[in-house]
């Protein structure tokens, strides 16, 4: 073995001291089991949302019990025992494995998503130790080259600090004027002060009164020259996602071309394969088939979609994202055929042009699909490398690993997830970089007004690429709207050089869904912290511009992830009613809210593991949809307009107790709006903080307490000053 050498050695102490520092946040939590008498355990293993649902072994103890200690962050865990290599279906009430409680320290259980429940706990942060001056008291942290403290957004540039929860009394920003700051947001035992002054405002200095009335001053600072700035046109927009061939037919002439493009002319694995999927054209409402995802086609098309502008205005749509429409192997459209040509299915150059035309008279703005990553079997590029192997100038814009290949057989050449349908792209060729970045200018400058990038952390050099793309589209079109499909919180792709935002399911799924279920795990007191999570970690241009959905083509439809069933169901009243706080919450943050066509209608739609799958994208039966929850969308999108604060990029945190979520938007002052929220079938009431709040559905001014009914929602303006 060679001996460490001195870099190797510091390094290794770096790694050490870096992975202490970060173990050190962690708590330590003891999970025992305690097995009802007569039964005989042989293994019992901890399993949870900590560790991905691997199993860590738990250890026999003398008194019968078996125990292990972990280290978690400070949060909600989910978790079951795992028993003689069981799953006990409910860790609140199993017969075999104990009951009431398999795990007695269990805070409660939650839906497992398996038709069982899962126990949780919630992970208490320890305490900190007491500071040692002032200044360590207070945890001050600006940097105005970050853009979670400092970006532009709605013509004011904003600036923050962060500060330890309760330690700042008041603050002030000095430049040539001074400007009192704010208490935005509350979480995780931080809070962050806030203010918007004029842009270009010099140096400035950040002045804090500390609760004990001690002042501190930090500063000069000096702003960025250039920083990041929201779009104007996006926050104040209502979105709304078309997955064509499921929309609406308008045209029956070109149904059958689908077939003529579909991947079953390219796939020739499939030749050899008697079972592999057939293409077919059904009538709207036929049932779902086997191969319902991908190649039964419904003939939804752009005249269809032309035919419905009226409607999607009616509802104030103004942002309509399009899955991919060029040329390709299915009814999806991620297996991109040409890049270049519209889909014949579909309509095409001329149409879609109308269709751009049209959308934008009306004040929509569209955005189109593009798909970086992989292609599909017909593309060219990937045909020529078929035909000629190494002498194709094309065989290095794929990962090809034999040759002759056979398209569709995935052990060929690197594919996207396995799937011999969708040969990846060898984006770190210059070729192949130029050759997208030239499909992006293209369709911005033939009408799109931005894009969503298609599985964006798959491409290689990804930071460069992104760049590249971002100057690229910026060069056509100044205020190109660029959203990137990643579905976790994750600022690293939104520091103004990349995308302006991500798909933020972080924020439609993983707070507003779950606050929509309802239920102590979900309540606003929890969730109302990771919103403002999300408001602190991202820029305030960021949140400005953020794109905000619950579901899409990529998951259950709203409606059966609120317990409201699937494709064939009749939904109880509380499902809808759920649909509607989830909607009422959505449209209420900054940023663009996005549903996906048929959600206002109140449709369900699951995702079975066997066939027919994807039953969330099965055409939009327009005769069966529900005109009350149409008009409570259609209602939401005339709030955002009549009350601008609704379409402001601050998000301030107010109160989350119990089943009430409260936040405040816009500005303080007049105009500002409270919205407020109750998830439980109880009335529930709030506080309201002081001064006169109009609701404008009602045309009724509160003061003091207001009550909100079960499942209900205000969004409340504050008139007449009163106290900030
Ligand atoms: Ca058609």
């Amino acid at each position: 073995m060679a001996r460490m050498n001195a870099l190797t050695r510091r390094l290794v102490l770096l790694v050490v001291a870096l992975l202490a520092f970060a173990i050190a946040a962690k708590v330590p939590v003891t999970f025992t089991y305690d097995p009802p008498a007569g039964l005989e355990v042989r293994s019992v293993s901890l399993r949870g949302s900590f560790n991905n649902w691997a199993e860590l072994p738990m250890n026999k103890q003398d008194n019968g019990t078996w125990s292990l200690s972990v280290e978690l962050e400070p949060g909600v865990v989910q978790y079951k025992f795992f028993i003689n290599g069981q799953w006990p279906k409910n860790m609140c009430d199993d017969p075999t494995f104990g009951t009431p409680q398999v795990d007695a320290e269990a805070q409660g259980c939650v839906d497992d998503g398996q038709g069982g429940l899962n126990a949780f706990r919630e992970v208490r942060p320890q305490a900190d130790q007491p500071a040692e001056d002032e200044a360590e008291a207070l945890g001050f942290e600006h940097d105005p080259a970050a853009v979670r403290y400092v970006s532009q957004a709605a013509g004011k540039l904003s600036v923050r600090f962060e500060a330890r929860e309760g330690a700042v009394k008041e603050a002030y920003l000095e430049a040539a004027e001074r400007y009192p700051m704010h208490r935005q947001l509350a979480y995780g035992g931080i809070e962050l002060w806030r203010a918007a002054v004029p842009p270009s405002p010099g140096e400035y200095r950040i002045r804090v009164v500390d609760s004990g009335g001690q002042e501190q001053n930090f500063g000069p600072f000096r702003p960025p020259q250039q920083p990041f700035t929201a779009l104007d046109w996006v926050g104040n927009r209502v979105g709304y996602q078309v997955f064509l061939d499921r929309f609406w037919n308008g045209d029956p002439a070109n149904d059958e071309k689908a077939l003529a493009t579909d991947e079953y002319n390219f796939n020739q694995a499939w030749n050899k394969d008697p079972g592999a999927p057939k293409p077919f054209v059904s009538k709207w409402s036929d049932p779902p088939a086997g191969d319902h995802c991908c190649h039964q086609y419904y003939g939804g098309d752009l005249a269809g979609f032309i035919q419905k502008l009226p409607y999607l205005q009616e509802q104030g749509v103004s942002l309509i994202y399009f899955n991919p429409l060029f040329t390709s192997g299915s009814a999806h459209g991620y297996d991109t055929h040409s890049y270049l040509e519209v889909s014949p299915k579909f309509g095409d150059k001329a149409l879609l042009k109308k269709a751009l035309d049209e959308a934008h008279k009306r004040g929509i703005r569209v955005i189109f699909d593009f798909v970086p990553n992989h292609t599909g079997l017909g593309f060219f590029a990937f045909q020529d490398a078929v035909k000629r192997g190494r002498n194709s100038p094309y065989w290095n814009w794929y990962f090809i690993k034999k040759w002759p290949l056979m398209p569709g057989d995935a052990t060929a050449y690197d594919t996207y997830g396995g799937f011999g349908s969708l040969p990846k792209l060898n984006t770190a060729n210059p070729g192949v970089q130029r050759y997208l970045l030239e499909v992006v200018k293209y369709w911005l400058r033939f009408g799109f007004d931005g894009l969503r990038v298609d599985h964006p952390q798959g491409i290689l050099n990804r930071e460069a690429f992104y760049t590249e793309l971002r100057r690229a589209a910026r060069s056509v079109k100044p205020d190109a709207y660029l959203v990137a499909e990643i579905w976790e919180r994750d600022s690293s792709w939104l520091q103004g050089d990349q995308f302006d935002s991500l798909m933020n399911y972080a924020v439609g799924r993983e707070v507003v869904l779950r606050y929509a279920r309802g239920g102590a795990l979900f309540s606003g007191g929890r969730m109302l912290p990771e919103l403002a999570r999300v408001y602190g970690t991202y820029a305030e241009a960021v949140a400005a511009m953020s794109f905000n959905l619950i579901g899409s083509h990529d998951t259950v439809r709203v409606l059966t992830d609120l317990g409201g069933g699937g494709l064939r169901d009749t939904p109880s009243a509380d499902a809808l009613g759920r649909v509607r706080l989830a909607a009422a919450v959505l449209y209420a943050l900054p940023g663009v809210p996005v549903f996906f066509q048929g959600d206002e209608c109140g449709f369900g739609g699951e995702m079975p593991s066997s066939p027919p799958y994807d039953l969330h994208r099965y055409p939009v039966q327009w005769d069966r949809c529900k005109l009350d929850l149409q008009a409570h969308f259609k209602q939401l999108a005339l709030l955002r307009k009549e009350l601008p604060a609704l379409t402001s990029p601050v998000f301030r945190t107010f109160k989350g107790d119990g089943p009430v979520m409260a936040f405040l938007r816009g500005e303080p002052g007049d105009g500002e709006v409270l919205a407020v929220f109750n998830n439980s079938n109880e009335p529930a009431r709030l506080e309201l903080p002081p001064g006169p709040w109009r609701d404008p559905l009602e045309a009724r001014t509160y003061r003091g307490e207001l009550e909100l009914p079960p499942l209900g929602w205000r969004y409340l303006v504050r008139t007449g000053g009163g106290e900030r």
